[in-house]
């Protein structure tokens, strides 16, 4: 529990971090707001005034999506998945329809490496919930039995009211791109209020509109190891509409014998992805961004570019678990200062 939160608040120092990066303003002409959502700092910044009602509306979205997607209490999906602890068939409520049917595509097009269909191991490993988080790994009999009976999402059947599962029990979850989804709502929202120039950044997970004072925003991506005060991994522009979102071994762990444990699982062993340090991806749709990061984070280094690939994403930055950087040509071509291995 203690590592957890000392790995979230040092997410929320980080993104701050990545947040104060940014060269200074010309002009003060970039107001800021902080929301809590999600279990993350989310701060908006728009060039120029913020309409206090615009935000009210971004924070009542925020909290909707949350209580929708969450695998705790009981909102949509958490009932969802109750259904499928006894029954292979669920009725799918409209509001998470055409998210199940993005995600379900999502998982095909990473073959398998993005799945939602994680649920039971998340759980088992204690990372949905800071009350269930272990001090050590599972005990091997249980991860076994949790693996083998998982139903994936890939292979589970969606129509307009009711999503079919392999066999139940089953637990769906959206932790791997939910956030990215939400954010690609907050900035719809924020279009269809007239802001054209605006950054949200969800704990270093960020998505742009237009600029800031005739400028492009410009972030950091966070190095997965900082040392000798480099904090970050790399710089960049980040132009309108695109989003980049990062997924990392730093964020939700335990350590145990010397071992780091973290949340991102690998569906096709049922313990943490092995190859990875961190992943980033560039997209215009944080949905996309936010699911391949994971996806490219469960890839590693021997399968990323065809995962990236498969994704339908130009642009991916990988540090396997050697700390060695791995980059496609579009995002070398992108950032500044990519720091050495
Ligand atoms: P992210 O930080 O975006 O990579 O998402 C990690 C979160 O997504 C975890 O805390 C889990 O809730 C869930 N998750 C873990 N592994 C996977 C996976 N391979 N595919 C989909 N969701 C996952
Ligand atoms: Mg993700």
């Amino acid at each position: 529990m203690k590592q957890t939160f000392i790995g979230l608040a040092l997410c929320a120092i980080l993104a701050w971090g990545v947040w104060q990066q940014r060269p200074a303003p010309t002009h003060s002409d970039v107001t800021h707001r902080e929301l809590f959502a999600l279990g993350t700092l989310i701060q908006i910044s728009v060039a120029g005034d913020i309409d206090a009602a615009v935000m009210n509306q971004a924070q009542a979205a925020l909290n909707m999506l949350e209580q929708r997607w969450s695998v705790l209490g009981d909102g949509e999906l958490a009932q969802l998945n109750q259904t499928l602890q006894t029954q292979a068939r669920a009725a799918l409520p409209t509001t998470l329809h055409d998210g199940f049917v993005a995600a379900r595509q999502l998982c095909l097009d990473s073959d398998g490496r993005f799945d939602p269909g994680v649920g039971d191991l998340v759980r088992l490993w204690g990372f949905d919930d800071e009350d269930h988080f272990r001090d050590t790994p599972p005990p091997t009999p249980q991860l076994k039995a949790a693996l083998q009976q998982r139903s994936s999402l890939c292979d589970s059947a969606i129509d307009a009211q009711s999503v079919v599962v392999d066999q139940p029990p089953a637990r769906f979850d959206f932790g791997a791109s939910a956030k990215g989804r939400a954010v690609d709502e907050v900035m719809s929202l924020l279009r269809a209020e007239g802001i054209n120039n605006a950054i949200i950044n969800a704990g270093g997970d960020i998505k742009v509109i237009g600029q800031r004072a005739q400028r492009a925003w410009r972030i950091g991506i966070r190095h997965p190891r900082p040392h000798d005060g480099r904090t970050m991994l790399a710089s960049l522009n980040v132009h309108d509409g695109e989003a980049i979102f990062t997924s990392g071994d730093y964020e939700r762990f335990l350590i145990h014998d010397g071992v780091r444990y973290h949340h991102i699982i690998d569906p096709r062993t049922g313990y943490p992805a092995q190859g990875s340090q961190s992943a980033t991806v560039l997209h215009s749709s944080a949905e996309r961004a936010d699911a391949a990061a994971t996806a490219l984070f469960v890839a590693g280094p021997t399968d990323a570019a065809s995962v990236m690939q498969n994704m339908g994403v130009e642009a991916w930055l990988l540090v396997d678990a050697n700390g060695d950087i791995h980059a496609s040509d579009a995002m070398r071509a992108r950032v500044d200062d990519l720091a050495a291995p």
